[in-house]
């Protein structure tokens, strides 16, 4: 039987046994070991002195007495067994004693962290909102109580969030996909079909198809890795000025007019990943955008981090929506952003695309007058 698999409980015990053994032991040692040399057997006092007598011969003259200290007894070899004897005896019921006492008071105080491993027992996948009781006491116990309750906390939320994205994707996958069926099943069942008919629907199969595509696109973007190896240092005026020459399309149709200060500043990442992100802000900063309004891209180097802000003039985000925004599949006017081709991952991937190069995003918003995201990139010497 090893070590390690006995409980915490008999552990302490047998640790304790140990320690009152070699306790014991060694005082047993140290008792025998004082007692052999104080008790030493008496060594013989001469009675008498020798002092020449007149003849020249030596003659025995009596000793004055001096005071000497009485002598121990001596000890004969039965008392030293028996002292033996009774000492061995005496250890032996110290151990046992005190590892009874360890036993009991090792229980007593490891009741705790039984009580709590069996509230844990109880938690699973079904009752994760469950919280363990935390006990009033200030010490290891409560603080590890509140520790697992705050984990499982943020456990239930990443349960949730998994659920959540996981029934969003299914019906955001399903919906082009069921369009395109009936689409079909409408061509098949009715009278021989006219061509305008089938290129009608053709067209219809082609753009759910697309839709399909896209997101499915967009999913794998969400959970690409990071590729350290591409990672490299470029200027962001030349990054932002590719996005928007892509989104020069949309930009003239709105009329929207760019201010951009990016002057001297390098952001350093995944290139082709910080393009989506920024692509995909830039893009809903003219989506979400008013006919004429502008959008203002700002650049700042700090020690650490570079701070990027795309600011709109467009209809805003209102105030209870600013915290859900992020999330996978979120929209704040779901039929609206259908029509504007969006399925709410965009800003989704560019969290995740900031999250994986170690920064973070941030958005602030008025309803009606203005947006604007705001992204900390650590810098290059600053990632570990
Ligand atoms: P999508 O644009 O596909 O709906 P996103 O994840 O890009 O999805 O955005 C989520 C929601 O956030 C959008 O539905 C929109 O309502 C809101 N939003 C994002 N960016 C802006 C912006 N610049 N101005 C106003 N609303 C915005």
């Amino acid at each position: 039987m090893r070590i390690s698999s006995l409980s915490l409980r008999l552990r302490l015990t047998l640790l304790m046994a140990l320690i009152l053994t070699i306790a014991c032991i060694s005082l047993m040692a140290a008792s025998i070991y004082a007692a052999r040399v104080v008790y030493v057997l008496p060594q013989p006092v001469p009675e008498f002195g020798i002092e020449a007598g007149r003849g020249g011969e030596l003659l025995p003259v009596p000793i004055p007495p001096v005071p000497v200290p009485v002598p121990p007894v001596p000890v004969s070899t039965e008392q030293q067994i028996d002292f033996a004897s009774i000492g061995f005896l005496c250890a032996m019921l110290i151990i046992a004693i005190g590892t009874g006492i360890t036993y009991l008071v090792a229980g007593k105080a490891l009741k705790p962290v039984t009580d709590l491993s069996t509230e844990i027992e109880k938690i699973d996948e079904h009752n994760l909102y469950r919280q363990v009781q935390v006990p009033p006491s200030k010490d290891e116990v409560a603080r590890l109580s509140l520790s697992f309750n705050r984990m499982i906390h943020k456990l239930e939320k990443a349960f949730l969030a998994h659920k959540h994205f996981s029934a969003n994707a299914a019906h955001e996958l399903r919906t082009p996909l069921a369009a395109m069926m009936a689409r079909i099943e409408v061509v098949q069942l009715g009278d021989p079909p006219t061509l305008e008919e089938y290129e009608e629907a053709l067209d219809d199969t082609r753009k759910n198809a697309e839709r399909l595509s896209t997101l499915i696109q967009d999913l794998l973007k969400m959970n690409a890795d990071m590729n350290r190896a591409a990672c490299g240092t470029f200027a962001a005026k030349e990054l932002f000025q590719t996005i928007l020459s892509e989104l020069g399309g949309e930009l003239l149709s709105k009329n929207i007019r760019i201010e951009a200060r990016l002057e001297d500043v390098s952001l350093y990442g995944e290139r082709n990943l910080l393009h989506r992100a920024f692509s995909n802000l830039l893009h809903n900063a003219i989506k979400y955008n008013k006919p004429n309004g502008s959008i203002r891209i700002t650049a700042v180097h700090h020690s650490d981090t570079t701070q990027i802000t795309i600011a709109d003039t467009g209809i805003g985000i209102p105030e209870d929506h600013l915290d859900k925004i992020f999330e996978p599949f979120y929209c704040v006017d779901k039929s609206r952003s259908r029509e504007l081709g969006g399925s709410g991952l965009g800003l989704s991937i560019s969290k995740a695309v900031i999250a994986k190069h170690g920064g973070e995003i941030q958005v602030q918003s008025e309803t009606g007058v203005a947006t604007a995201f705001s992204i900390q990139l650590p810098n290059a010497r600053s990632i570990p």
